[in-house]
């Protein structure tokens, strides 16, 4: 063996060990449908809700006081759908299945709401949906119990190209202006969660897709 022959096998052993290391697509998608349909999923969103629970029991609640809920994969579970189109977005699916307006509620996310109701404090809806999903989306949210609410704002013409940080960081700011006092943000992206106003933060699991 020359030394050039050495020199190209242990680069390509170096290449090799550095390589990461694939699962393939198809098995994750399986990994994850399973994760979902056996219950971890649920699991794991009530150890967030029952934390976030002891957060908020030392919030005093007031006339104005308000927690922000994001929709989907927050209020809402999108499986159903996610899962009929192997977990890829397909906008005309996606918009017929929000006119439908059957997405059920996730129980843990509907739990919080429900004690958050209880305790005084107000619940405003902010969503990147679009204006022309106003309606169905109002609809979904009474059919699947979250019938309680001070407002759902979804995204207008001009605010179509915003960034999901940028978007939801002006609408909790003018509800501030307005005269709420935010205490929380519950959210399945951190994108719902960072930027101002958003007070305790309430991260739900999302291993469906990922929104910055
Ligand atoms: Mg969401």
């Amino acid at each position: 063996m020359n030394n050039f022959t050495k020199i190209f096998l242990l680069l390509s052993l170096l290449i090799y060990s550095c390589a990461p290391k694939l699962t393939n697509l198809d098995f994750v998608k399986e990994e994850i449908a399973a994760y979902y349909e056996l219950g971890n999923y649920d699991e794991e969103v009530n150890t967030v809700i029952s934390d976030a629970i002891k957060e908020f029991e030392s919030v005093e609640a007031e006339d104005s006081t308000a927690v922000i809920f994001d929709i989907d994969e927050t209020a809402l579970s999108n499986y159903e759908i996610e899962k009929k189109t192997e977990f890829g977005y397909v906008p005309e699916i996606w918009d017929k299945w929000v006119e439908e307006a059957r997405a059920p509620a996730i129980p843990g996310v509907k739990n919080l709401y429900e004690f958050l109701i209880k305790k005084g404090i107000k619940i405003i809806f902010i969503t990147g949906r679009k204006d022309y999903h106003y309606n169905s989306t109002f609809k979904n949210l009474h059919s699947s119990g979250y019938t309680l609410f001070d407002t759902l704002i979804v995204r207008m013409k001009d605010e179509y190209t915003l960034g999901a940080v940028d978007f939801k960081s002006k609408k909790r700011e003018e509800l501030t202006f307005r005269g709420y006092k935010i205490v929380g943000t519950v959210g399945d992206q951190w994108s719902d969660l960072k930027g101002s106003f958003h007070g305790i933060q309430v991260k739900i699991p999302n291993y469906l897709y990922y929104i910055e």
